[in-house]
């Protein structure tokens, strides 16, 4: 059905074909740990959980509390796994039972201290370790104190020991990742040793697993691939786009030669052109980065660029060559001209263009 507003459409056919797609590459006993952070990569985390649990999914991951809390009020009954916490939440991690990433000695001693509090007993943690991507994350040489921390601390039970790849996607960085590989390998057996019982291990996010399917240990972390994009065009091709971001057009305008369009004057006409005007702007995340011709949206399967400057709620596109009337459908991108094709335009990548669309915009489903 066409559009008659502008809907960020979610399809979940297309959730289910990737997260199969992933299964499929993954050892029967490698768990799948969905990343649904930042509303589900900008979709409906939500919606997305409550589908991925209905098809078996092993673990969530959000990167803050509060995603994980909305999760766990939706009736998310899965374990969630919170990527980085700040201490300040600690206590609403144990009363929602979120499961955190520990990932340094104040966060490891202040939740210490909180599931203490709470008089917990083997409160299920995960720990991080930095092994090249010096963002979050333990350095190798702190194993020994954190395992004296937790010799002490019956409070906790490490759930999992994991990392994180700095450039899983470059075919250029093969060298590092595997060094990273090797790395973590090493501190995740040492902590085994040294606690005296095994947590899970896992290292890979999307791209780590299509390229380095070796290192998926017990469990793999999938965000991006699992809403249909593979950072490179033979993964891309296996996944299919989950979000489509699509309009209307609400007015079109004739206009003379030399006259200008949107603010500060900034598109001049060259002729006699007909632009539209679409009900989208840079408040529901169509960056002013793509006005002034740099974006183009597709109009009865037709390129129109995004002329003058991107408004705050609208944009104006060029429409003179393309046969189309008040009303009919605009797609920003969808799984033809995917966010993958679009955000290189604004210097930008399908992670940010997905994370962008503001919540202002109605979500629809089709499953
Ligand atoms: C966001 C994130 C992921 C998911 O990465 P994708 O490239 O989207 O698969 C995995 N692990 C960590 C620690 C993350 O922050």
């Amino acid at each position: 059905m066409a559009a008659q507003e502008t809907v960020l459409q979610i399809d979940l056919n297309a959730l289910a074909h990737n997260y199969n797609y992933l299964r499929s590459l993954l050892k029967t006993e490698t768990k799948l740990l969905a990343v649904v952070k930042a509303f589900g990569y900008g979709s409906d985390s939500v919606e997305i959980a409550k589908f991925l649990e209905t098809l078996g999914v092993d673990y969530f991951a959000v990167a803050y509390t509060n995603e994980g809390v909305a999760l766990r009020n939706a009736g998310i009954e899965t374990p969630i796994l919170v990527l980085h916490p700040q201490a300040v939440n600690f206590k609403t991690i144990i009363d929602r039972c979120l499961e955190p990433s520990l990932y340094s000695a104040r966060i490891l001693n202040r939740f210490i201290d909180a599931a203490a509090q709470q008089n917990q007993k083997n409160y299920p943690v995960h720990i991080k370790f930095n092994t090249g991507l010096n963002r979050l994350g333990f350095w190798e040489n702190d194993v020994d104190y954190i395992i004296d921390r937790l010799k002490k601390a019956p409070e906790l039970q490490v759930k999992s020991v994991f990392s994180h790849l700095a450039a899983s996607e470059d075919e250029n960085e093969q060298e590092f990742t595997l060094g990273q590989i090797t790395s973590f390998k090493k501190i995740a057996n040492e902590i085994a040793e040294k606690l005296g019982y095994q947590p899970m291990m896992h290292q890979l996010n999307s791209s780590g697993l299509l390229n380095y399917p070796d290192a998926q240990f017990d469990m793999v972390r999938c965000g991006i691939a699992l809403y249909g994009y593979g950072n490179d065009p033979k993964y891309t091709g296996k996944l299919k786009p989950v979000a489509s971001l699509r309009s209307v057009i609400s007015q079109i305008h004739m206009i003379e030669p030399g006259e200008t369009v949107g603010y500060n004057r900034a598109y001049v006409s060259k002729g006699y052109e007909k632009t539209a005007t679409i009900p989208i702007g840079h408040a529901d995340g169509i960056s002013r980065s793509f006005g002034n011709e740099r974006g183009f949206v597709m109009i009865n399967k037709k390129k129109a660029p995004i002329i003058g400057n991107v408004c705050m709620d609208m944009i104006m596109v060029n429409i003179t060559n393309i046969d189309c009337r008040e009303g009919d459908e605009v797609v920003l991108f969808d799984e033809n001209y995917t966010a993958e094709d679009m955000a290189p335009l604004a210097n930008t990548i399908s992670y940010e263009l997905l994370t962008a669309v503001s919540q202002r915009v109605k979500r629809t489903f089709l499953r």
